[in-house]
């Protein structure tokens, strides 16, 4: 067994590729690549559970066919697995299976990193390693730094695939010098514009493998069965020309009779022309993107789901004429919201066109009300100054407390208005101002 050496970014778009992990490990187990492969093979020889002829782990391979998903790359990935037990399942370019992707230009040929990438990890005290999604052609600049990726040292030219791993990945295997360093002698990198958009598809398939988790067996055949779905759907609804913007007939011919293999590049454009993602569309899944609806797929809305609410027409002419009535001297004024109520509409329809009118209303209302209870302050009042001073009242006993009990059994006014009011007059007659005058 090997001591586990975790997968690099792993769960991300920024996953580490095999090659990488391979390059690294061999490293940090002291050995070449050349003798790694060959302890898996001897490993394989000795375990058989995990399920690899050793003679298919090659002694040999391009880092470009190790990235690919291809009987080489299964083998060593199979028993680096049985190994040491980490997961490796995303390190490959699972999609480039053997329906995607035959183009050998699709996959750069070694090594390409981001310096900028390379120079972050180094400040932040973390290890280094190749990105797979630097492995692919079609992405030419970091989709973090924008600045473009580069495949060879700045300084000495070494492009990094040497089997002799003298060196922690991050540094040149050949002068030592930081991947992350820029040779201040050469040309300044070219940063891509933020709308140049530059592999931004490709990256945004990435983050969607990540969050889908993505196996080999979840791209088997897709791209044909989305390319199948949707030829055939468009054919049933006669609006082939849709398809054909995206790619001429002929070669849709081809790719239907899969006379063509699709490159990823063929990939990209179809997904470009149609608006379907990448992953929706390499894992098989277009004719369930909603680009692809069209009004035959409209359903009925049950029953419920169409009504529209009637609007209620009112009479404004009528209802400014009864609303004036209550303006009229001889009507009691009311508050709004019985005025409202009586008219059958809301106050806010009232407020909202006759507000002159409302206003007017209120501020009758209130002045009713106000009157009416100064009348009762005023009765309450008199009714106390009765009580102490009259001579209807000569018997009973000259207390607060027994002027309210009488008063309030015989006006049945408010418990605080009379109250208030005795205490007034109580104040008045009895202050010993007025004892001093009366002796
Ligand atoms: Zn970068
Ligand atoms: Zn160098």
């Amino acid at each position: 067994m090997l001591f586990p050496i975790e997968l690099q970014g792993a769960g991300t778009a920024d996953v580490e590729s095999l090659a990488s992990y391979i390059y690294r490990s061999s490293y940090d187990y002291g050995i070449f690549v050349g003798e790694f492969f060959r302890y898996l093979r001897k490993a394989c020889a000795n375990n058989p559970s995990f399920g690899v002829s050793p003679k298919a782990v090659p002694t040999f391979i391009k880092i470009s066919a190790m990235v690919r998903v291809n009987r080489s790359s299964s083998a060593i990935l199979s028993a680096l697995e049985g190994s040491t037990e980490v997961s490796l399942g995303q390190s490959r370019l699972l999609f480039m299976t053997s329906d995607v992707g035959r183009s050998p230009s699709e996959v750069a040929s070694g090594f390409r990193w981001c310096p900028e990438c390379m120079c972050e990890w180094s400040d932040l005290g973390q290890q280094a390693f190749f990105k797979l999604i630097w492995h692919l052609s079609s992405v030419t600049h970091c989709p973090h730094h924008r600045t473009e990726l580069v495949s060879e040292c700045s300084f000495c030219g070494c492009n990094q695939a040497t089997y002799r791993r003298k060196k922690d990945i991050g540094l040149c295997q050949n002068c030592d010098r930081h991947l992350g360093k820029r040779n201040p002698d050469k040309p300044a990198p070219t940063i891509a514009s933020s709308w140049d958009q530059n592999g931004a598809d490709v990256h945004q398939f990435f983050i969607d493998m990540a969050d889908h988790g993505s196996s080999e067996e979840s791209f088997q055949g897709g791209i044909w069965r989305s390319l199948r779905d949707l030829y055939d759907h468009y054919r049933r609804t006669y609006e082939q020309r849709d398809l054909y913007h995206a790619l001429p007939k002929d070669e849709w011919v081809r790719l239907y009779k899969k006379h063509n293999q699709i490159t990823f590049k063929t990939a990209r454009r179809l997904s470009y022309g149609l608006g379907i993602d990448l992953y929706t569309l390499i894992s098989g899944n277009a004719i369930h993107s909603t680009q692809v609806l069209n009004q035959t797929w409209l359903c009925e809305l049950p029953e419920g789901f169409c009504e529209v609410r009637v609007r209620q027409k009112r009479n404004h002419d009528e209802v400014l004429a009864r609303l004036k009535e209550y303006l009229l001297p001889g009507c009691l004024p009311k508050p709004a919201k019985d005025v409202a109520r009586e008219l059958g509409v809301s106050v806010g329809y009232l407020r909202y066109r006759y507000p002159t009118v409302l206003a007017k209303l209120v501020s009758r209302h209130q002045t009713l009300v106000r009157d009416e209870r100064r009348k009762t302050k005023d009765r309450a009042t008199n009714e106390a100054l009765q009580y102490f001073t009259s001579d209807e009242y000569s018997s009973f006993p000259k207390s607060r407390k027994q002027a309210y009990v009488h008063l309030r059994a015989k006006t049945g006014l408010p418990k605080f208005l009379l109250k208030g009011a005795i205490a007034d007059v109580y104040a008045v007659l009895y202050s010993p101002e007025v004892r001093r005058e009366d002796v």
